[in-house]
């Protein structure tokens, strides 16, 4: 899997891929055409931090996508009744073999970004609510000053 890292646009909140090669990288957004920067190229080689924002604060998780998943469930639970309930079973197994062969991704509280293909750091370990709360209220005051200033900006 080739190593790379999705983040969201700044401006628009559109999905950007950006590869992790360890070359500085640079694109802009196919949504509004804004340029994002990955801000640390090799981070997630040697050091353990996120590759766009440089936050230590990351979690790991399964790659799920959570549509399959849930869709693999509707069709065992659809055939239920006709297969005496064996199908809901055999529908669930279905889901955790998936979700033990799916590849783990390494996502950053702070922007959210994820990192796809890199190796795993045991410093990292699974999401956990405390930290995404502390890191929500960072984010949300960030917000609010992005919005303070384009206000402030439009009003001139
Ligand atoms: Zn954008
Ligand atoms: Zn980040």
């Amino acid at each position: 899997m080739k190593a790379e890292v999705v983040c969201s646009c700044d401006t628009c909140g559109d999905g950007i891929a950006l590869p992790l090669d360890g070359t500085p990288a640079e694109t802009t957004c196919g949504c509004c055409g804004d340029g994002v920067r990955l801000g640390f190229p090799d981070a997630l080689g040697r050091r353990t931090r996120c590759a766009i924002c440089g936050c230590p604060a990351l979690y790991v998780q399964r790659d799920f996508n959570r549509a399959v998943g849930i869709g693999i469930v509707v069709v065992g639970a659809v055939l239920a009744p006709f297969t005496h309930y064996v199908s809901l079973g055999v529908a669930t197994l279905a889901d955790l073999a998936l979700y033990q062969l799916l590849p783990r991704i390494t996502v950053c509280y702070a922007c959210e970004a994820i990192h796809r293909g890199v190796p795993v750091h045991s410093e990292h370990g699974a999401f956990d609510h405390h930290i995404e709360d502390r890191f929500k209220v960072e984010k949300s005051k960030r917000q609010m000053a992005i919005q303070n200033w384009r206000r402030a900006r439009s009003s001139r």
